[in-house]
């Protein structure tokens, strides 16, 4: 038999699933076991193919906007990354029963920008235009309140109305490094602006990338699981790629692989963005296995154990499952 080539897998920990993705996925499960299907959700729940086609099977129906959804008893769900005010609005307007799977640490982003609201502040938002969360946090003020900010070179010509009266706000999904920079660029033209203390990236982003940047320097390849449309996934692999491991790829199945890319490598780090399950990473493994005698290590750099209540709605079905 051929002899096969020999590869170390170092596993970042943690990857994968964050407490607020989990909530979300639970509230879609424990509302279709409710209410039964269909259960309407606005926009990816999570930005995970796998795990959206999946809810789909059982019964989710996916739209963008209320808009699409006919005149219905059964329940809407709001994905983790939160929705602009005027959607609960609009959603009560139209009668419906609506179920929010904002992540909490997004909700408390929304918080903090209409605290600073309230406080006379002018905004600034550091993230992506576009996004979902950036959307949404934007929507939770008046049209105008809060200016987004995406890279150090619009903070250094962003024009406040008074510097003196500033406060910043962020996504929650961005690179730390990055984010870093863009603070101090700010902080460094408008010593008064306020702000968190360092910025609102969350703890599971902040402890994945940790995690992907410990081992980055010590592998010759480095596949992330994650969907293409995951901010989270898609920092990991720059702050991969930046921590030293130039050929890092970001695929969602085992399939998606590109073998081309990975010729020659004696090591290779694995790590998933929040949103991706790890049933997709033991699939990525598998498909290790069948090509390389491979030996798997944890690099364990946190522990977590956060969990987020779900909505009152639905506590009881909770209990009856568990
Ligand atoms: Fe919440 Fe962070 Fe997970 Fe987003 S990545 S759902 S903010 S815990």
């Amino acid at each position: 038999m051929e002899k096969r080539p020999q590869l170390d897998i170092l596993l970042c920990a943690p990857r994968g699933f964050c407490a607020g993705v989990d909530r979300a996925i639970q509230i879609v499960e424990l509302a279709l076991e409710k209410y039964g299907a269909p259960v309407y959700v606005r926009h990816a729940i999570v930005h995970n193919k796998y795990v959206v086609d999946g809810l789909r099977d059982k019964g989710a129906v996916f739209v963008e906007e209320l808009s699409e959804i006919p005149e219905t008893d059964a329940p809407v769900v709001f994905s983790a990354h939160g929705v602009p005010k005027s959607v609960p609005a609009d959603a009560r307007s139209r009668n419906m029963f609506f179920l929010d799977a904002t992540c909490p640490l997004v909700s408390k982003v929304h918080v903090e920008a209409q605290r600073h609201f309230a406080e006379g502040h002018e905004i600034v938002l550091i993230g992506h235009k576009g996004h979902p969360e950036v959307v949404g946090t934007m929507g939770q003020l008046p049209q105008g309140a809060i200016t987004l900010v995406e890279t150090v070179a619009d903070a250094m010509v962003f024009e406040p109305k008074d510097p003196e009266t500033l406060a910043f706000v962020t996504q929650t999904t961005l690179s730390v490094d990055d984010t870093r920079e863009i603070v101090t660029a700010l902080r460094q033209r408008f010593p008064a602006i306020n702000g968190p203390h360092k910025e609102d990236i969350c703890y599971a982003t902040t402890n994945r990338q940790e995690a992907i940047k410990a081992v980055a320097p010590e592998v010759d390849a480095m596949i992330v699981v994650g969907s293409p449309n995951s901010s989270n996934s898609l920092r990991l692999v720059e702050v991969a790629e930046r921590a030293g491991c130039k050929n890092a790829m970001l695929v969602d199945r085992a399939a998606e692989i590109d073998w081309s890319r990975l010729e020659g490598i004696r090591s290779l780090g694995v790590s998933a963005g929040a949103s991706a399950p790890e049933k997709l990473v033991d699939e990525v493994i598998e498909a290790f296995a069948q090509r390389y005698d491979i030996k798997v290590e944890a690099r364990v750099t946190a522990k977590e154990n956060i969990a987020f209540n779900i909505p009152r709605e639905l506590r009881t079905i909770e209990a009856a499952v568990a």
